[in-house]
């Protein structure tokens, strides 16, 4: 007689071939273990269906025999949310096999894809067609689309275009029942009640399982100008922030804060990259600025005279202008790098914070030199999306620290601190990476128990059982009473 989890397996098996089940542990261990190496756990297999079917199949199965599903796109996330705890009884479902693009009509300007598609592959068919999808981030060639959807992810386009919640026109989502939710209009307008697909992005997998979704695209671009700018201060940056929003207007898509630290961290990493300045500054600006057809010939002379005007005005030490695609690229994978640099500098914990765009210059001052002051030896750095008030603020361990004694002890009194700051400022603990098990901690500390109590309703509704991504983003411990 077979073990009920042999049995388990088999019927897995049964819904989606031997293609679709892996339980070797050569090739699962990649997939049990986060990008940042924080979380390591073991699952009972991983399985990947190849349509909307066999996920619902798969579902039906898990929720009949009890089996906790974790859904995992390009496991790129930054928050633990894809990795299996360590009971052995979790299945990793994988998207990766649920990749088609639907053929795109550009007079419509969107696209229907399945939800394992990668970022990557999708700018590319969209850049196929003479259209761009407007959101893109340093993991694009691992990130999937029911990934992005999922955290709800950000980028470096977000200024302009918004995060992934303005790009999803309409989804499709297994249910923690099996059912399957089907919302895939290309509808612009449509009042008929709730709007409950925003329920599932930024879910983050605890309440259905997105297979599909319509996403919004946007015109090619014509031409771009990238501008790496030194400035002294992370006061001058957000006064020229201030300024090119002025000049530039709509033609600004992305501004990004690099401080000299993160620079010379990426220098070390990348062994053929060079700075883009002849000497280093306190901090960077990474200024991308596009333009459409109808303005492209003028954006060079605007983007120029905005420049010469932050010169003039003290806010920029020295910056150089993209002259080609290529150096604009270039520029980008300096910036592009700092998650995979700052990792290889050891262990550090990672804070994915906003504040309101106008506090955070006096955020990263004092609460960098609170924590440096507090826990000595450590180095705090922030980097990252201050257009839109969203700095990843690292704190790295003293040199030769045990990486899981410091995160559990120092390193989690640090991120209580920062979390603590950030609330008193307005902030949000969790600015586009998810919740994950990384911050669950933290939500239940800080949140407002009101909206907690909300999201566990909404969980009890759909997923009572608790087989959709247990332990992550929200858990049905009970509640004393309701706020
Ligand atoms: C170098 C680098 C730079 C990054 N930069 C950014 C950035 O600028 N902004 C940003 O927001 N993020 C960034 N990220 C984080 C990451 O790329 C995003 O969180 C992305 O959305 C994760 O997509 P994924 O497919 O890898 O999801 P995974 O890591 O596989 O999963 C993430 C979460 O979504 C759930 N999930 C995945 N697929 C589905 C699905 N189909 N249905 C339901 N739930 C699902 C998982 O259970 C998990 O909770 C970066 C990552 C890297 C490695």
């Amino acid at each position: 007689m077979n073990k009920p989890t042999d049995q388990t397996l088999e019927a897995l098996g049964a819904i989606v071939g031997p293609r679709g089940l892996v339980t070797g542990l050569d090739l699962l261990t990649p997939w049990e273990t986060d990008w940042r190496g924080r979380y390591t756990g073991k699952a009972l297999a991983m399985v990947l269906p190849a349509t909307t079917a066999e996920v619902s199949a798969v579902v039906r199965l898990c929720a009949q025999r009890g089996v906790p599903i974790v859904p995992q796109g390009g496991n790129s996330g930054m928050s633990g949310g894809a990795t299996p705890d360590a009971s052995g009884r979790e299945v990793i479902l994988s998207t990766r096999r649920m990749n088609a693009i639907e053929p795109i009509d550009p007079a419509s300007r969107q696209v229907t894809c399945e939800a394992g598609v990668v970022l990557q592959t999708l700018h590319e068919a969209a850049e196929a067609h003479g259209l761009r999808f407007p959101l893109t981030l340093g993991g694009k060639g691992s990130a999937t689309v029911g990934g992005l959807i999922s955290t709800n992810a950000g980028g470096t386009q977000v200024l302009r275009h918004g995060v992934m919640r303005a790009q999803v026109l309409g989804l499709e989502a297994v249910l923690p029942d099996g059912r399957i939710f089907s919302a895939l209009t290309p509808l612009r307008k449509d009042n008929r009640g709730f709007d409950l697909k925003q329920m599932f992005i930024g879910s983050e997998g605890t309440l259905g399982i997105v297979t599909a979704a319509t996403l919004r695209l946007v015109p090619a671009i014509a031409e771009r100008v990238v501008v790496w700018a030194g400035t002294a201060s992370i006061h001058a940056a957000r006064a020229l922030l201030l300024n090119c929003e002025q000049a530039l207007g709509d033609a600004l898509e992305g501004f990004e804060v690099v401080p000299q630290g993160c620079l010379e961290s990426v220098l070390a990493y990348l062994p053929d990259a060079r700075p883009p300045l002849a000497r280093p500054h306190a901090w960077n600006a990474l200024i991308e600025v596009v333009a459409d057809a109808g303005s492209a010939a003028s954006l060079r002379g605007r983007v120029e005279a905005a420049m010469a005007r932050a010169f003039d005005q003290g806010l920029v030490e020295d910056a150089v202008l993209s002259a080609s695609e290529a150096q604009a690229e270039a520029f980008w994978t300096l910036r592009e790098s700092i998650s995979a640099a700052e990792r290889a500098r050891g262990p550090a914990m990672q804070h994915d914070i906003s504040v309101p765009v106008e506090r955070m210059p006096d955020f990263l001052v004092t609460v960098s030199r609170e924590i440096e002051a507090a826990w000595p030896g450590t180095r705090a750095v922030g980097y990252g999306h201050l257009g839109d008030g969203n700095i990843h603020f690292h704190v790295g361990a003293p040199a030769g620290s045990d990486r899981a004694g410091w995160e559990a002890g120092d390193g989690k009194a640090i991120s209580r601190q920062v979390h603590d700051a950030v609330t008193r400022c307005g902030g949000s603990i969790s600015a586009e990476h998810g919740i994950g098990q990384l911050k669950i901690d933290e939500l239940e500390r800080l949140g407002d128990p009101v909206a907690l109590h909300l999201m566990r309703a909404v969980k009890r509704a759909l997923d009572p059982a608790e087989l959709f991504n247990p332990g992550k983003l929200v858990t049905l411990a009970p509640e004393t009473s309701a706020p």
